[in-house]
Parts: structure tokens; C-alpha cells; sequence
């Protein structure tokens, strides 16, 4: 990998006699790690006996496997996820305030590495609301959303500064920054040919304009966390001073054990490939200390869905959960389920963004009849009356490549695929025929092995 020299001028003075090691690093393989969904059960095809340090859920692999031919991958059983950027759960056990309900708010969340990581560190009476402002990167993260399972997130495709309706709402805020990308030379070489100490300035620049409309968002008190995959001192350092020095926010430092090979950040933290098993990765944290909260609290302002639909409903999900939720219904006919402990904050959120789609969508009625969601059968939510249909492997296969919908010989109705225990979408069952609901832009392109 031929490094640019005024990126290798620069590590070399920040590291100083580790630099061979760390350009020697670069010529080694990047490590494969996953996070497991705490939502899901599973049993993996590949060994688990190598834990991410400072993560409960995360795991290196000893190869690369094809996670596109893994049914369980396509369930949400796990994310692929580069292992320094898990480190946000110990940031999360060390500072997130202590309150209940959470307000959390991912900024820059497509693909969705750390939101699902968000989702899975929440307990299931917080709120977390996803934000893209690229639509085109919206797709992903909705994907991996809904895969994931978690109920109470909002997703939103907006610039940062149109947020400003919830000044002070948010307990915790997560800035995971568009940056010049030096972390991911080893993992994606293009991001060599991408850099240029131009663009470590304009990212610094942009970091600055999304890091202040962000720290507007946060509640007194509260949490704003700061990452990029770069190790320049004009995007990490410069602004972290800067929020500490113009806005009112504070420093607080993470202990780590020094086992964990990871490098100060001042503030913050650095990972260095030569020291960790992961990826160049910076991440610090702040504490808000001005006072100002300004929202405007109150319920959904979406009509309810009607009761005698609700009594239809209340047959699909499992009846711990249906209790818990408010059922709502979109423009578009959808239904939303929102938590009923958490109506006043969705509220405050639906009445503040436009650009959203609200809570763990269902389905919709045609006449009477309940079309249920790929969301729902992915949710963990669907009642133990709706008939399951374990597959085996290569029928999970064949059923997420929308070429076949399992064995035939059941019931006329609706049913859950499963793979393992884990639900993979729906069928109809109508006659001799049965229909595939997997969604037509989820399934595998990839060509099945014989
Ligand atoms: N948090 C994600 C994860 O863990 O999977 C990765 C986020 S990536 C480092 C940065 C994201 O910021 C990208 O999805 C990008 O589209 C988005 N972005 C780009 N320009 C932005 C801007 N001006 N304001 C907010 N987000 C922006």
C-alpha cells in the first residue's frame, strides 16, 4: 500500500518510534469480528472462542465466512462489525446518565453498525432515533434496523441542524462523523486514493458544523459522544477542544485496562492497528453543562388505529407485548406500534421531524384482512399461535432468494419460515399455491453453491 507522504509525515510524528510497526500493520490482514444480538438466539456456524475485550456480544472470527449464504446473518442474529468501534459499549457502561426513560439519538447512522450496538445496550423502555441525512444510505439502515428487532426506534432522514425543535431533549448523542477515513486504509484501499490533507480539512470543517447542532440537541447533564475512523489531530483533537472551549460541555475521561492496547486520545481514546486487533478508530465524550431544554412535549399526532382492527391485531402479536404498545396508523395505511410508557417523548420527536418513519411498522389492513410486515415477522413479536415452518439450510437458502417458500402441505394461511428457531419472513398459504413475502430487494443475487 503506497501511504500519501504528508499522511505518513503526520503518524509519524504522533507516533514516533511505533510507526514502522504501524505501517507494517497496515500490510497484514484486517480481523473479522461480529456483534451478536442479544434479541435473538443462535447457533453459529463459525466458533465463538475469541471475545472482543470491551464489548459483551463482540467476537473476532478466524475467517472471513460468506456471510450472504448465512440464513442466520439475513435473520439479525449478528452484524458485522469492525471490532474498535465496539468500544462505544464501555463508553456507554462508564458515563450514560443514569435516567429512565433514555433519549438517545444516533446522527450519523447509516449503515447502522452503532445504532443496532445502541439498540442492544438500551433496556426496552428507552427511545433511540436513527439519523441519515444521505437517502440514498436510508435503504441500509432501515434494514438493518428491522433486522436488528428493536422496537422503540424512530428513523429519520434529515440534515443535523433541522433538529433544532429538540434543543435539550436528548440524554445521550452520538456524533459517529463523516471523516477523512485514515482508520480504514487497511480495510478499504480506496480510502487511500480518497485522501488528501484537502479533505482532512473540509471534514474537519463539516465535523464542526454537525458537532454543533448536535450539542444544541443535548439534555442538561447529558452525553455527547464524538467518533471518527481518522487519526489527524485537525478533525479528532481540534474538535474536541473546540467543543470544550465554545460551547458548554466538559471532558470525561475513560479508564481502559492498559491490557486493551488502547492509546489516549486527549481527550478521548485512539486505536492504533499495531496495538489493538481492529481498526484505526478516535472516540471521545462530553458532558453538556448548560440548562437549556426546549421541546414541545406531547402524544402522537397521528390518528389511532380503529378498535376493531386493534382486535385483529391483538391475535398476531404475543400478549405480554400487544399490552405494551399503541397502535397508530401512517398516511399510507401502515400501522406503527409505539411504546405506551414512552407516547409523550415519540410525541415530542414526530411533532419536531418530518422526515421520519416512526416506531416498529406492522403491517396494514386490505378490507379486513391484516397484511402483516417483514418487520413483524423479524420483530420477535409474532404470537406462538401463528404457525412456524422450520426450513433447513438450503430451503432457508432457496426462500431467501424468493425462489421457493419451503415445504408444501400446510394449512391454508399465513406462516413464519424459521432457520434454527430464528424467523426469517412469511408465506401464504393459499390451495396449491403458497406465496413468498420475503421483500423483492432483500433477497440474495448471490448463486447458491450445488
Ligand atoms: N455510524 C455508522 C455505523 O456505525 O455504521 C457509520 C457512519 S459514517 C462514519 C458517517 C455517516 O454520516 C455516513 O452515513 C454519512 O452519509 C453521514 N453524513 C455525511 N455528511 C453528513 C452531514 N453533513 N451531516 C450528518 N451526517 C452526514
Amino acid at each position: 500500500m503506497n501511504l500519501p507522504e504528508t499522511f505518513s509525515a503526520n503518524l509519524k510524528d504522533i507516533l514516533g518510534e511505533e510507526y514502522e510497526a504501524f505501517e507494517k500493520a497496515l500490510q497484514t490482514e484486517a480481523p473479522v469480528s461480529i456483534r451478536l444480538n442479544p434479541l435473538k438466539k443462535f447457533n453459529p456456524s463459525f466458533s465463538l472462542n475469541e471475545p472482543v475485550p470491551w464489548t459483551s456480544t463482540g467476537y473476532y472470527l478466524e475467517s472471513r465466512p460468506v456471510f450472504t449464504l448465512d440464513p442466520a446473518f439475513h435473520a439479525g442474529a449478528y452484524y458485522v462489525q469492525e471490532a474498535s468501534s465496539m468500544i462505544l459499549e464501555h463508553i456507554l457502561k462508564n458515563h450514560a446518565p443514569a435516567r429512565q426513560p433514555l433519549k438517545v439519538l444516533d446522527l450519523c447512522a447509516a449503515p447502522g453498525g452503532k445504532t443496532t450496538h445502541l439498540a442492544s445496550l438500551l433496556s426496552a423502555d428507552d427511545l433511540l432515533v436513527a439519523n441519515e441525512v444521505i437517502k440514498s444510505r436510508v435503504g441500509i439502515l432501515k434494514e438493518n434496523l428491522l433486522k436488528w428487532g428493536f422496537p422503540n426506534v424512530i428513523i429519520v432522514n434529515q440534515d443535523p441542524e433541522t433538529f433544532a425543535d429538540l434543543e435539550g431533549f436528548f440524554d445521550i448523542v452520538l456524533v459517529d462523523a463523516p471523516c477523512s477515513g485514515e482508520g480504514m486504509f487497511r480495510k478499504t484501499p480506496e480510502a487511500v486514493k480518497e485522501w488528501s490533507e484537502e479533505s482532512v480539512s473540509a471534514c474537519s470543517a463539516r465535523q464542526k458544523r454537525i458537532l454543533s447542532a448536535a450539542a444544541m440537541l443535548v439534555a442538561p447533564d447529558g452525553l455527547l459522544i464524538y467518533s471518527t475512523c481518522t487519526y489527524n489531530s485537525t478533525e479528532n483533537q481540534q474538535n474536541a477542544h473546540w467543543l470544550t472551549r465554545t460551547l458548554d460541555f466538559e471532558t470525561v475521561e475513560t479508564d481502559v485496562p492498559a491490557g486493551w492496547g488502547i492509546a489516549g486520545g486527549n481527550p478521548g481514546l485512539q486505536f492504533f492497528p499495531h496495538k489493538v486487533k481492529g481498526e484505526g478508530f478516535y472516540i471521545a465524550a462530553f458532558r453538556n453543562k448548560s440548562r437549556d431544554e426546549r421541546y414541545v412535549k406531547g402524544k402522537p399526532n397521528i390518528p389511532r388505529l380503529p378498535r376493531k382492527q386493534t382486535e385483529e391485531l391483538a391475535r398476531w402479536i404475543r400478549p405480554e407485548i400487544f399490552g405494551a404498545y399503541a397502535y397508530y396508523l401512517k398516511n399510507d395505511g401502515g400501522i406503527v406500534a409505539l411504546k405506551q410508557t414512552l407516547l409523550n417523548e415519540t410525541g415530542a420527536v414526530l411533532r419536531a421531524l418530518h422526515k421520519r418513519s416512526s416506531g416498529l411498522d406492522l403491517g396494514h389492513f386490505k378490507g379486513n384482512d391484516f397484511i402483516p410486515s417483514h418487520a413483524l415477522a423479524l420483530s420477535g413479536w409474532v404470537s406462538e399461535e401463528i404457525l412456524r415452518i422450520p426450513l433447513s439450510e438450503k430451503e432457508a437458502l432457496l426462500y431467501l432468494k424468493k425462489e421457493s417458500t419451503g415445504p408444501n402441505g400446510h394449512p391454508n394461511g399465513w406462516a413464519l419460515v424459521t432457520f434454527q428457531g430464528l424467523e426469517l419472513g412469511w408465506i401464504k398459504v393459499i390451495g396449491n399455491r403458497v406465496n413468498n413475502y420475503l421483500p423483492a430487494e432483500w433477497r440474495i443475487r448471490m448463486k447458491l453453491e450445488e
